[in-house]
């Protein structure tokens, strides 16, 4: 039985300190707390989130949230726009949003003072509010992933049990590109429970079924992480179902007192199938960035190089964790990076090696021509 619990806050955005260089979210903003869908492995149920309501019982409805965002963003010379996530910690579109609209209120605020968007959910709710996601892209940039695990219903709905079914969200996939072409779309294909959803060809089905709907992008992570009281929850959900078998072996691909799947044979070998899958069709592994039209352009342009650039030889055997800070310290650089490379100065720059600056120099030159026209050139 879940009990709606309506309750004022004081803020609505919060700042990250880097963006992350998966959704490129500088801001996240839950309009609610808790989350309905209920995910046996929500990493939201462990304490570093502070929830300490009843987590899928007890749904939390931030009052006049929209109304706070925008005079926090009316009222902060700090809050430069940038991209907002909103329901990163609980579902933005889950069962409440229907009747509350505190999600489509946000991006009415979203829309109004154009900052991007990229929304993850494991709804089809979100078509609802595809005319608002349009004006966004326009504007500015709007990505939509979906969060999808399995194409197993059966799997759905145990690890999954209130969210929409997993053919429900691809199909709203497929709305999204057929409708509004201009938006960015695609899978985030995260967590992929060991020994439950990891099969070669559960694998293959979620690739596939996401590229025939048309996403542009995945973006995937096998195994899980499982922490405090979220690991307790997981692990006693499935110990009392059929799929209790696999608690051991799942749990031996953790090191004592780690959260993260640490064996690092079984995250190298899963990563490198997901990425030869996603080759095999034809699909990115990365969201496209927005990119400013100030200062931070190159900056952004620049960070997104280092950072995909990265993941993509980490994925290979061979990360660059020096690569990896030089582009996330790039983001929160206050002069453009253009500056620095005109004045010969890039060795000035957090982490920026010889190596770096080799890799970086052939962008920075063939950009020289198209830094001079006064182009809002959104994607490189
Ligand atoms: S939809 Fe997301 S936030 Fe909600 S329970 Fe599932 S994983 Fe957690």
């Amino acid at each position: 039985m879940v009990r709606y619990i309506f309750r004022e806050f004081k803020t609505a955005i919060n700042k990250l300190k880097f963006p992350d260089s998966w959704f490129w979210a500088r801001y996240t903003s839950n309009p609610y707390s808790g989350c309905q869908h209920a995910c046996i492995y929500c990493d939201a149920r462990s304490n570093r989130y502070y929830l300490t309501q009843n987590f899928e019982e007890e749904i939390i409805i931030k009052k006049n949230f929209a109304k706070v965002l925008e005079k926090s963003i009316k009222n902060s010379r700090s809050l430069l726009p940038d991209v907002i996530g909103p329901g990163g910690v609980c579902d933005a579109y889950q069962p409440i949003e229907k009747k509350e609209k505190n999600t489509r209120k946000l991006l009415k605020v979203i829309e109004k003072y154009e900052f991007p968007v990229n929304l993850a959910t494991k709804s089809d709710l979100v078509v609802r509010d595809l005319d608002l996601f349009k004006k966004i892209a326009t504007d500015t940039s709007a990505a939509i992933g979906f969060s999808i695990t399995t194409m197993d219903n059966k799997i759905a709905r145990f690890v999954e049990p209130y969210s929409s079914s997993p053919q429900e969200r691809i199909e709203a996939l497929r709305t999204i590109k057929e409708e509004a072409p201009e938006i960015q779309v695609g899978t985030y294909f995260m967590p992929i429970i060991p020994f439950l959803e990891d099969a070669n060809e559960q694998l293959e089905n979620v690739v596939k079924k996401s590229k025939l709907a048309g996403a542009d992008f995945i973006l995937f992570a096998p195994g899980l992480t499982l922490r405090d009281s979220q690991k307790e929850f997981f692990v006693r959900k499935l110990r009392k179902s059929k799929y209790s078998n696999i608690v051991k072996p799942l749990l031996n691909l953790y090191s004592p007192g780690s959260y993260k799947t640490e064996l690092k044979e079984y995250v190298a070998k899963y990563n490198l199938k997901l990425y030869n899958l996603c080759k095999k069709f034809g699909i990115n592994i990365r969201v496209k960035r927005w990119l400013p039209s100030d200062y931070r352009k190159w900056n952004y342009k620049i960070a997104e190089l280092l950072l995909n650039e990265e993941y993509t030889n980490s994925i290979l055997g061979n990360p660059n964790k020096t690569m990896k800070w030089a582009g996330l310290y790039l983001n929160n650089l206050e002069e453009s990076i253009i500056n620095y490379f005109k004045r010969g100065e890039l060795s000035k720059l957090k982490n920026f090696t010889p190596e770096i600056i080799e890799f970086i120099h052939p962008y920075l030159k063939k950009g020289e021509k198209e830094r001079d026209k006064k182009t809002l050139d959104r994607y490189l």
